[in-house]
């Protein structure tokens, strides 16, 4: 048997704690990766809390992991002893529903999040199905590139879903964790750009980020100036808005995207809608493919989270300073000494 020690959250809203679980014999076709740097994503806190009521204790989070491959099952494939790799919110999928079958992988029914009766990456080790382990672009920066697996891809994947242009006219609701990687990927994207934020005091980072344009997002007579204006509308925050008055800002076909996992209920006017025959729709991370090719993109425009790191052994301090709204803008804990 292979014992792995991590921290863990013994039930719900509880501190961390060191912990050893035995994970027996690597799969066939797992790779098993030592962890040198996990971000800390919202989701993390959300299933700490047991707020979507899926979690399972004991539970190790973590699902930004970048680390190197140390064993290899018998038949993985593609990936070698020593090769840097990044896993995200999922460790594996069935690979032969019709999702897995076209690329949607993390849309598939049976598809395994990394931190839902599966240990995480606040971890000396993890174990992923050799798919979802992702080769890392030599050229990223490992040290902060964590946040690309979960916060990154989710705001990427749905330029590529929607068929976002350059020439689109972008907007941008929320410059937290999720927001301030979507102003980079969609100004590099070659997108105009307009970030709407409740917090005005960060405008100027806010534009260093790629925002061609800052609007508050707490007033009403601003966010009217933009009517008619976008062709897509991302949604990165958590907690319920205006959804009618943000309706407005699209242009006719324009859509407004959900990635923040608000839990409240949308009311959506119907009639908005329908007059500008316009779309509100959401998604989940993304494929395996999708991760590679964002990591791709990151690595060409030298796109990076903006990151504060932690060492693994204050993740309950790291926990506090994410709930607490203070991180600029994702937090990392770093493993190295801390086993
Ligand atoms: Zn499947
Ligand atoms: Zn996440």
């Amino acid at each position: 048997m292979t014992s792995i020690n991590g921290w863990a959250a013994q039930g719900a809203k509880q501190r961390l704690e060191p912990f050893t679980y035995e994970a027996g014999p690597l799969g066939a076709e797992e790779v098993e990766v030592a962890v040198e740097y996990c971000g800390l994503c919202h989701s993390d806190l959300s299933i700490i809390n047991n707020d979507w009521g899926l979690s399972r204790y004991p539970l190790i989070p973590g699902h930004e992991v970048i680390g190197r491959i140390v064993a290899v099952g018998d038949r993985a494939k593609e990936l070698k002893i020593g090769q840097r790799v990044g896993i995200g919110w999922n460790v594996d999928s069935c690979m032969h529903c019709h999702e897995c079958l076209t690329g949607n992988h993390n849309l598939c029914r049976e598809a395994a999040p990394t931190i839902i009766g599966h240990h995480g990456g606040f971890a000396e080790r993890v174990r992923a199905h050799w798919l979802w382990a992702i080769p890392l672009p030599g050229t990223l920066e490992a040290s902060s590139a964590g946040p690309l697996l979960c916060g990154g891809v989710t705001v990427f994947a749905p330029l590529l879903t929607y068929g976002v242009k350059p020439t689109d006219r972008v907007g941008i609701v929320g410059i937290g964790g999720l927001g301030h990687l979507a102003l980079q990927f969609a100004r590099a994207w070659g997108c105009e750009v307009t970030a709407f934020t409740s917090d005005l005091s960060k405008a100027e980072e806010t534009r260093g980020f790629g925002a061609h344009r800052v609007v508050s997002s707490r007033n009403s007579a601003e966010v009217l100036k933009m009517a008619n204006s976008l062709d897509f509308l991302m949604i990165t925050v958590n907690v319920p808005l205006d959804w009618p008055l943000l309706l407005k800002t699209l242009k006719p076909n324009g859509r407004m995207h959900v990635v923040g996992a608000v839990l409240e209920p949308m009311a959506i006017p119907a009639f908005d809608l329908i007059m500008g025959q316009k779309s509100v729709s959401g998604s989940p991370t993304g494929g395996p493919a999708v991760i590679a090719a964002m990591l791709d993109f990151a690595a060409r425009h030298h796109l990076a989270p903006q990151v504060e790191h932690f060492p693994l052994n204050k993740v309950n301090d790291a926990i506090a300073h994410l709930a607490a709204g203070k991180a600029r803008y994702r937090v990392v804990l770093d493993h190295a000494g801390s086993f």
